[in-house]
């Protein structure tokens, strides 16, 4: 039996079965999550059609609601943050600061407004173009941000009038699962329905018939899956997939001045996140002091079980995942790369690798064409500029990217020559609430968070009044 439950309509509900989750600190279970089955999927999406009509009509209870849910959450991390740690591997302050974001998410929608924006008003009609709920929301999540990504999901699909069917991955359930306890204290009944299972509970809801619209945020592959799951029924669709993304430094830029900065964006929550860089272009020139710079760092970073309060790194979130970075460095030695720091896991349980630099690869190598998703980083050189930019762009993905350099004007004029949807210069994973995120080509359609997030939960109605 679990010690965890689903939120079906306002109730906490074991799971018609149960399945463990894995510590990957430990690599063991430690706890167990409740299945839910399909019978149960169909419940919770009942209660979202019939808490439905209600929430759609009271903009302002939901604002209120929203704000109820940002408190419910802060007064709560110290009790989800092990919880979070446990399953994800990351430090319990990096896991804090993961549900402290999610509150900070929750305030800030809380305050978006819904515009009607007025295309003509004169004495013979009044044209306004109005957003409409679609109705029940289908939410789908990865288990790199569990807590964080569900929220950027939840509270404009919400505050949009939408009720919502979330599913966490099967291998980080558990804070997910707690969220949609805490917040019931909040939200009316059905309103915020949290299911858990493995993969084939995400494929029936996105052919479930009361979803109306699906968010998800996962890989490409399973994305492709999600759009074609939508197609027979015209659900809407937001993907947020993955990424590889590239960093470019100029060469006026001081190596001991970025490593820090390139380091953090490459390795935080080890490596494990959508957008943090996983190729680093670099001038020849520069490629020494900076791959130095680099290494002093990873050398120096305390990987660890994150419940330690000395790690600053945790495991890789999963065996699959394990195996597919060590895959990927293996494949780098093989093809001729030099691995700089790392390259094997640490002895005794666990899925750790600590941050692993390679250089001497080329496009072509898995580890430079293919997204790592964990804490392995090539470093390629490139003499022109212009190929740099070239490479950076050959690819299907296009999440985010960086350039770097003293020259802030040229820097972000490079910036904007890189196919993707955020651009950074000097910095990397700058993601705030009120700034689009979103991917070009395969890394994904529509965008989440700001306003622009908010009206991806929301149907266009004009409403054409005539005065005459
Ligand atoms: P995944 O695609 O394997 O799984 C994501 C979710 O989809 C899980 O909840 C899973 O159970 C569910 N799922 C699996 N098969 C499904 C199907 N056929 N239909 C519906 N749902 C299904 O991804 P993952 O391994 O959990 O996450 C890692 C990936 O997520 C990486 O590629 C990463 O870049 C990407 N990601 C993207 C963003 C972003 O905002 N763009 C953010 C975080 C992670």
């Amino acid at each position: 039996m679990s010690d965890f439950t689903l939120t079906l309509d306002g109730q906490a509900v074991p799971g018609d079965g149960s399945f463990g989750v894995v510590n990957p600190a430990t690599g063991q279970v430690f706890a167990q999550a409740p299945e839910c089955s399909r019978a149960q999927l169909d419940a919770a999406m009942e209660a979202a059609a019939r808490a439905f009509p209600g929430w759609s009509r009271d903009e302002e209870r939901r604002r209120r609601a929203l704000g109820a849910c940002a408190d419910a959450i802060q007064a709560r991390v110290g009790e989800l943050a092990p919880v979070l740690t446990q399953e994800q591997g990351k430090p319990l302050a990096r896991a804090g600061e993961e549900l402290i974001g999610a509150a900070v998410w929750f305030r800030y929608t809380a305050s978006l407004p819904i515009p009607v924006e007025v295309v003509q008003d004169d004495e013979n009609v009044r044209v306004e173009v109005r957003r409409r709920p679609h109705g029940v929301v289908g939410a789908i999540t990865p288990w790199n941000y569990p807590v964080l990504l569900a929220v950027w999901k939840i509270a404009p699909a919400l505050l949009a009038g939408n009720t919502v069917v979330l599913k966490p991955s099967p291998f980080t359930p558990l804070a997910t699962l707690k969220l949609g306890e805490i917040l019931q204290e909040a939200l009316p009944p059905g309103v915020l329905n949290v299911v858990s299972g493995g993969d084939a509970l995400g494929a029936w809801i996105t052919s479930h018939p009361r979803v109306r619209k699906i968010s998800f945020t996962g890989s490409v592959e399973t994305g492709k899956k999600v759009a074609a799951a939508a197609a027979p029924d015209l659900k809407r669709v937001t993907l947020e997939l993955g990424g590889n993304d590239a960093a470019i430094v100029l060469e006026d830029a001081d190596p001991k001045r970025v490593a820090e900065k390139l380091f953090w964006g490459a390795f935080t929550n080890s490596g494990q996140v959508c957008s943090a860089i996983k190729r680093l272009y670099v001038p020849e020139r520069l490629q020494a002091p900076l791959v130095e710079a680099l290494a002093e760092l990873a050398r120096g970073v305390k990987v660890g079980d994150g419940l330690q309060p000395e790690s600053q790194l945790g495991p890789v979130n999963n065996k699959p995942q394990f195996d597919r970075v060590l895959e990927l460095v293996e494949d780098a030695r093989k093809s001729g790369g030099t691995i700089v720091t790392g390259g094997a896991p640490l002895a005794g349980g666990g899925y750790f690798i600590p941050p692993t630099l390679v250089t001497g690869l080329a496009e072509g190598s898995r580890l430079v064409d293919e997204e790592q998703f964990g804490p392995a980083l090539p470093v390629l050189t490139y003499r022109d500029l212009d190929d740099a930019v070239e490479r950076a762009n050959r690819t299907q993905y296009g999440l985010s990217g960086s350039v770097w350099g003293a020259d802030l004007e040229r820097a972000a004029e490079v910036a904007g020559r890189l196919e993707c949807g955020t651009a950074w210069v000097n910095q990397h994973l700058a993601i705030l609430p009120g700034a689009p995120f979103g991917g070009a080509k395969w890394s994904g359609i529509g965008v989440e968070n700001g306003p622009w997030g908010l009206l991806g939960f929301t149907e266009i109605q004009t409403v054409n009044i005539a005065k005459k």
